[in-house]
């Protein structure tokens, strides 16, 4: 789960980190009363899930309430390599005299956390592992032992000529590794850290990843969900027990078994379509799984027809096809849709399907088929 700058801001603050002082703003209105307060110069900065804003003309140093106000409106209504900017933060703008680079990660390979510090700060850490492989240091943590008072001193040892003020900072790179470790993360990264004028170090940009699969430790992390569009339908699926994943095709897929609708979306491309969706209803599915499963798929704009393929063994055919037609008179489809369905009670499901629209197919083959050639209006 991605958090924004300003929810990983927060985080780092309650670990002790020096944040730079920020607040969130929805409105160009919003932004002006916030720089006003600060009376200071303040940075507008778009928050999306993704980096590089700065590039993108999502981060502006504004030196007036006014001119954050402007920047705001600007920033509000922009997209940011597809994500839509809905908040700005306001930060009070640090006197940057130098950025640094200092992150954690979880070094799959290595089954350790990595991290990584740099003196190379600001841009993308992948750029500078591109052109200066060298100027990133790295050290593996054993997570047993966790992170060693001596490797923290070496880390910013490595970023720092000052070594009193090197071993002064250690400090921060512990917090950031406590949060990494406690929240179960998988990126904690700060990026620039930045020196002031006055020799002091603040936080001034913020990456939080967590991990899905341990959100469960921490449902008041959870509840910093922000989703991206699309993720919002994933998430309603997941709750109703239906896995979907939106894909940029136009052919919509109900499938039943996470193999077969692979294989569907196989067949779907190797006659020369292209899916709309993985969406595997599951085993024993009800009429209102499928029922759910259809409205969670018409969002989906993209959606020309509906593929229905269903291997019916512990899902009976006939639930399936119910499930269909109470789709069909709950809400208005309006799209042809193809049904192969096989297996268990597929007699009783023909006949529940005989008088609807539905066009019945005998195999996964004949059904893409003809779901690609309705798709192109034949
Ligand atoms: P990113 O482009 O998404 O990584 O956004 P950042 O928050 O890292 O901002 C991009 C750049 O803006 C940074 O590398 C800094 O150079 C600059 N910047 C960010 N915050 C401040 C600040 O408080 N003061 C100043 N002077 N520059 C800032
Ligand atoms: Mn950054």
């Amino acid at each position: 789960m991605n958090l924004h700058e300003y929810q990983a801001k927060q985080i780092m603050r309650e670990y002790g980190l020096p944040v730079q002082g920020g607040r969130v703003a929805t409105k160009p209105k919003d932004a002006e009363k916030i720089a006003r307060d600060y009376g200071n110069p303040v940075m507008v900065k778009a928050q999306v899930h993704t980096g590089g804003r700065g590039k993108a003309g999502g981060v502006k140093y504004a030196k007036t309430p006014d001119e954050a106000e402007n920047y705001a409106r600007g920033i509000l209504g922009m997209r940011i390599k597809n994500f839509p900017v809905k908040k700005v933060l306001i930060a009070k703008a640090v006197d940057i005299k130098k950025e640094y680079y200092l992150s954690v990660i979880m070094d799959r390979d290595k089954k350790s956390p990595l991290i990584m510090a740099s003196r190379e700060g600001g841009m993308d850490i992948e750029e500078v592992a591109r052109r200066k492989p060298k100027a990133i240091k790295k050290l593996w943590v054993d997570p047993v032992y966790g992170l060693l008072p001596h490797q923290a001193k070496e880390i910013m040892l490595s970023l720092f000529d000052d070594g009193k003020f090197a071993l002064r900072s250690a400090n921060i790179v512990e917090a950031l590794y406590r949060l990494f470790t406690e929240c179960d993360a998988q990126i904690a990264e700060i990026n620039p850290l930045a020196l002031d004028d006055g020799g002091k170090l603040w936080v001034t940009d913020a990456k939080v990843v967590l991990d899905d699969n341990a959100l469960s430790r921490h449902p008041k992390l959870e509840k910093l969900r922000d989703p991206d569009p699309g993720e919002d339908k994933e998430l309603a699926a997941k709750e109703a027990g239906l896995s979907y994943i939106p894909l940029s095709g136009y052919i919509g897929c109900v499938v039943n078994g996470a193999g077969l609708a692979m294989a569907t979306m196989d067949l779907i491309k190797k006659y020369g379509g292209e899916p709309a969706n993985f969406l595997d209803i599951g085993g024993s599915s009800s009429p209102e799984k499928v029922e759910k499963a259809l409205s969670i798929l018409l969002l989906d704009k993209n959606v020309r027809v509906i593929f229905f393929n269903i291997f019916g063994g512990i899902t009976r055919c006939d639930d399936v096809a119910s499930g269909v037609i109470r789709a069909t008179e709950s809400m208005k489809i309006g799209l042809p849709m193809v049904a192969r369905l096989t297996g268990t009670n597929e007699d009783e499901a023909r006949q529940i399907l005989k008088n609807s629209p539905i066009i019945p197919v005998q195999s996964m083959s004949e059904g893409a088929i003809r779901a690609i050639e309705l798709a192109k209006g034949n």
